[in-house]
Order: C-alpha cells, then sequence, then structure tokens
C-alpha cells in the first residue's frame, strides 16, 4: 500500500468533491499527510486529520510565499499546536526563488527559523525548493549537520527537483526527497536518474494534489489516489517491481514522519 507523504487536500479545489477523493483515496492508499502553508491553516489540517484518524496525518508549515508572516512567536504557537498526535512534522518551510515575491532574505529568516522550532519539539521538517538548490543545501548543513538523528530522516526535500549532486547532499544531510507528478513527464529523465542515484532508501511518493498532475492528468486538478502514477514510473526507472518499491517508499514515509506501522491507528502510535 502507498503513502502519498504531501497533499493539500483543504484547497479549495477539492470543495466541491472533498469526501469522495477522501474516499477515494482511502481505497488504495495507506496515509495521506495534510501539508498546512499558513498557521490560518493549522487548525483546519489538525481538525481534518481528526476527521480521519489513523488515514490523514497533518504538517503545520509557512510556506515561502507566506514567508513575511514570520515571527518568533510563531515558534510559541508550534510549540502549542504540534502537541496534538495529528501532527506529525513541520512545513511546508523552505525557499522558492521561481515565482515568489518575498525577498530572499526575509524567505531565508523564516525557513530558518521554523526550523529552528521544528528541532525545538522534535520535528521532522517538510522542505519547499524551487530554484533555490545553490541557497538551500548550504542551510541545510548550517542547520542539520552533526544533528543527533532521533529517527532515520530530518526531514524530506519534497517535489525534489535538483541536480544528481544535490539529491546526494540532501541524502548525506539526513534528508528523504519526495518523488511526484514530474516524474512521471517523459523529459525529466534526468530527475529520475538523479532520484535513483540517491538511492531507494531516501525516496518517498507525493502528489502534491491538486497541484502536479501525473502525465497523464496534465493540465488537470490531482488527487491523492493519483500517487500510483508516479510510483510506477519510480519503480522503472529504478528497474524494481512495483512491490518492491511500494514497501520501500511506505517504509520510508513511517520512518520520515513517525507513522504507526500498518495497520495501527493512533492509539499505538502515540
Ligand atoms: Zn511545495
Ligand atoms: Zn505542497
Amino acid at each position: 500500500m502507498l503513502i502519498d507523504t504531501h497533499v493539500h487536500l483543504n484547497d479549495p479545489r477539492f470543495d466541491p468533491d472533498r469526501d469522495e477523493v477522501i474516499a477515494r483515496a482511502a481505497g488504495c492508499l495507506a496515509a495521506v499527510v495534510e501539508i498546512a502553508d499558513s498557521p490560518r491553516e493549522w487548525d483546519r489540517a489538525i481538525a481534518l486529520s481528526r476527521k480521519h484518524p489513523g488515514f490523514i496525518w497533518c504538517t503545520l508549515g509557512l510556506h515561502p510565499y507566506h514567508a513575511a508572516e514570520w515571527r518568533p512567536e510563531l515558534a510559541r504557537s508550534l510549540e502549542e499546536k504540534s502537541s496534538a498526535a495529528e501532527v506529525v512534522a513541520v512545513g511546508e518551510i523552505g525557499l522558492d526563488y521561481a515565482k515568489c515575491e518575498v525577498p530572499k532574505p526575509v524567505q531565508m529568516e523564516a525557513f530558518k527559523g521554523m526550523a529552528r522550532a521544528a528541532q525545538g519539539v522534535g520535528l521532522p521538517v517538510v522542505v519547499h525548493c524551487r530554484d533555490a538548490y545553490g541557497d538551500l543545501v548550504p542551510a541545510l548543513r548550517e542547520l542539520y549537520e552533526g544533528l543527533p538523528r532521533s529517527r532515520r530522516f530530518h526531514g524530506v526535500v519534497h517535489c525534489f527537483s535538483g541536480s544528481a549532486q544535490e539529491a546526494r547532499a540532501c541524502v548525506g544531510l539526513g534528508f528523504a526527497l519526495g518523488a511526484d507528478g514530474p516524474v512521471t513527464y517523459p523529459k525529466n529523465g534526468p530527475l529520475r536518474e538523479a532520484l535513483v542515484g540517491a538511492g531507494l532508501g531516501a525516496l518517498v511518493l507525493e502528489t502534491d494534489s491538486p497541484w502536479l498532475p501525473p502525465q497523464s492528468k496534465r493540465g488537470k486538478r490531482c488527487e491523492p489516489a493519483d500517487v500510483a502514477e508516479a510510483a510506477r514510473a519510480m519503480a522503472a526507472a529504478f528497474g524494481v517491481g512495483e512491490d518492491e518499491l511500494a514497501r520501500a517508499t511506505s517504509r520510508n514515509a513511517r520512518e520520515l514522519y513517525g507513522l504507526p506501522p500498518a495497520g495501527q491507528g493512533l492509539s499505538s502510535g502515540g
């Protein structure tokens, strides 16, 4: 059973049929992780998880688009909210130099502030990075190099889009790499090769629903059930069976977020 490690089910594009989308996901996936991009969405993410206990988990973040909202008081709010059992990480946080209008230094300050807050509460981070790997890798080094790991991963670089060298650098610093819709695009051979080079032990699957549709849905909304298409593309790229890829990526996802073993709910997860 696959795990979709990165979704935005509270996005308004799911307003017309959210329950059906979740039902389709529950029919074919073991778990999904709802990502809250700004403090305004934190309570809604927790509420969505509570509605689907043991299936939907959530993270509390400050996307680079919202980085100007960073205040040290947010760390205290995070400390309070992250004690909920449904909250499994801090994110997404990170750097976006592609379309984001927030100045780079403001993004960097928010990213480091949130990452340190995550360290303070003992949670992994979900990192967003677009066109910013040159600044991200040194920042991760500053934040995480030499830091003892309570788990196999300090976090995940979601929707990984860097080079083979950047992939290995992130993995070397204790990060998993997220593969989603773009790994199914025919032109993205170099991206698949970078992920293969980083190894199956670092790979997790995601959809970033509703945003990054796989090849068969280009231009349309995507949903968690579509994660199977990224799984097939990565199984082919690694030259392994789909079962083996599912087992490895789901195990990585459970270790990343500290999810309970398959078939067990919240009570055993703590
Ligand atoms: Zn993102
Ligand atoms: Zn996202």
